[in-house]
């Protein structure tokens, strides 16, 4: 059976193959493709209970990129974790598991499914005969963009562009950031926030002028961020092996129901944990954990997304959003695949900056639950997981945990709960340093993941060992206005 794509707004009909909605990234009617009806994936969860991330991937990738062939689908995902001994292994604690996401180039959950990207992609526009090169764009909160930018560097037919806000990431995300080799490759420091650089992605890629000025110097937009289905739908993947590898360790028996809780910005992670779910993976609860930026938990609370509200730059940067793109997926199943609607809320929210679903939407969000930790409860998650366990989360990690705390505590359900863990504590050495010594270090960046790696007794990370003193390359700054000129100049297009 074949898997088409659609856009969540669109009322004409028109589906794409899943090669073609990789390659687009973005419908141009400012949707976002979803699958025109979930794949049966025949989930034998017992027989799976041996197989490697690599193989449940491929499982996950053959029902969804139907037009893609298992030796190309094999091909991307081999090449994608050729580098990468560990993925995705379980961590217990008193409290369950962590998931560790982070084992990648870039510590953070991102890398799993940015590595698959550059291959999907090339493949998809071998598929559809393109004989341009590729112009990738993201707009990030450090982690994605870097993702990509490692993923994407010295791949030939592809230049990747990535967009990050300046003031919004942390030290060591921009040391990473602006160490980015590869002539094909450009970090752009943005003078803007998180949102700004994501509207203006997502304008840029709808912008038939400077898709007609790429096309007439041979290359051709495509987007590498969550958004992109190629990225989305891989994530599915962690939630069947968590599953699966507490099958094998006799922890649980098939079929029982486990929560996950998942630190969440643009709602792209946890919607995988969605699928998976009415997919048939047995999930009882997906908490949904944001920071003080709380916009998401406020909306599966009462039904009405509000961003009216003060924005704030917290320790888990990447929960800074307040467009929860990925949200429109979700909105659009609630609707009942009604596409009218679905844009009816999303106008609404970008000319009123909020909107309420009605009573039969919001009854479907059963399966969510949602709550927020603050800086301060961050910091005290961070320790109190430290002292419990002599073990250290990041802080959008400790941000997923304390939800989870306050779950069970409000609850009393028993379920045993998968905390995300979605990026290394060696990314935000300082607020780490600062929850478990209680004092602010005076460095910053790299030479406090040292202090950090000597405080808790671990060796550095070797990324980024490697960063310390190397020399910054990239050197392109912005405003949102000026992005469109930015990318022309970064690929020295003639008019
Ligand atoms: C991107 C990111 C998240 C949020 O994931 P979404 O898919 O945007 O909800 C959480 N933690 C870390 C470390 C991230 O980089």
């Amino acid at each position: 059976m074949e898997t088409l794509y659609r856009s969540t707004r669109d009322q004409t009909g028109h589906t794409v193959t899943a090669s073609q909605a990789i390659l687009q990234g973005l419908p141009q009617d400012g949707g976002l493709y979803v699958p025109v009806d979930l794949p049966d994936l025949n989930l034998d969860l017992a027989k799976l209970s041996t197989a490697s991330y690599q193989e449940i991937t491929y499982q996950v990738m053959q029902a969804f990129f139907s037009d893609f062939t298992a030796e190309e689908l094999r091909d991307c995902i081999n090449q994608a974790y050729a580098q990468q001994s560990t993925i995705a292994p379980l961590r217990k604690s008193q409290d369950g598991y962590f998931l560790e996401l982070f084992h990648g180039p870039t510590l953070s959950f991102k890398d799993l499914t940015m590595a698959l990207l550059p291959q999907l992609l090339l493949t998809a526009a071998q598929k559809q005969t393109s004989d341009k090169d590729l112009v990738v764009l993201t707009a990030t909160t450090g982690a994605a963009g870097k993702a990509a930018l490692t993923n994407f560097a010295g791949v030939t037919g592809v230049k990747a562009l990535s967009f990050y806000p300046e003031a919004d990431i942390s030290a060591i995300q921009k040391q990473q950031l602006v160490a980015q080799t590869g002539n094909n490759t450009a970090a752009i420091a943005l003078a803007g926030n998180f949102d700004q650089a994501q509207t203006q992605v997502k304008l840029l890629l709808n912008d038939q002028e400077l898709r007609q000025q790429l096309a007439r110097n041979h290359y051709q937009l495509a987007a590498a961020n969550s958004l992109n289905i190629g990225v989305l739908i891989p994530q599915i993947a962690y939630y069947i092996y968590a599953y699966t590898q507490l099958l094998n360790q006799k922890t649980i028996t098939l079929g029982t129901k486990i929560n996950f809780s998942v630190p969440t910005g643009n709602f792209g992670n946890i919607l995988a944990g969605y699928y998976a779910q009415q997919l048939g993976v047995p999930i009882n609860k997906l908490i949904c954990a944001t920071n003080r930026n709380d916009v998401l938990s406020h909306f599966f609370q009462t039904g009405t997304y509000d961003i009216n509200r003060k924005f704030y730059a917290t320790s888990a940067p990447a929960l800074d959003v307040f467009i929860a793109s990925d949200l429109e997926r979700l909105l659009f199943r609630l609707t009942g695949h009604n596409p009218e609607q679905t844009k009816r809320l999303m106008t609404t929210l970008i000319t009123t900056g909020h909107y309420e679903i009605n009573q039969a939407m919001f009854a479907e969000l059963t399966s969510f639950y949602a709550g927020s930790a603050d800086d301060a409860a961050i910091t005290k998650e961070i320790n109190r997981i430290f002292r419990e366990n002599q073990y250290t989360i990041d802080p959008h990690t400790a941000v997923a945990s304390a939800v989870a705390r306050q779950y069970h505590q409000q609850t009393n359900d028993k379920t045993l709960t998968i905390t995300l863990a979605t990026a290394s504590p060696f990314k935000f050495p300082n607020t780490i340093l600062a929850a478990l010594a209680g004092k602010r270090e005076s460095q910053d960046g790299i030479l406090a993941a040292q202090r950090l790696a000597d405080f808790i007794n671990l060796p550095l990370p070797d990324v980024l060992g490697k960063l310390i003193g190397a020399p910054a390359l990239q050197k392109w700054t912005t405003t949102p206005d000026k992005m469109y000129q930015t990318i022309i100049d970064v690929l020295r297009l003639h008019a």
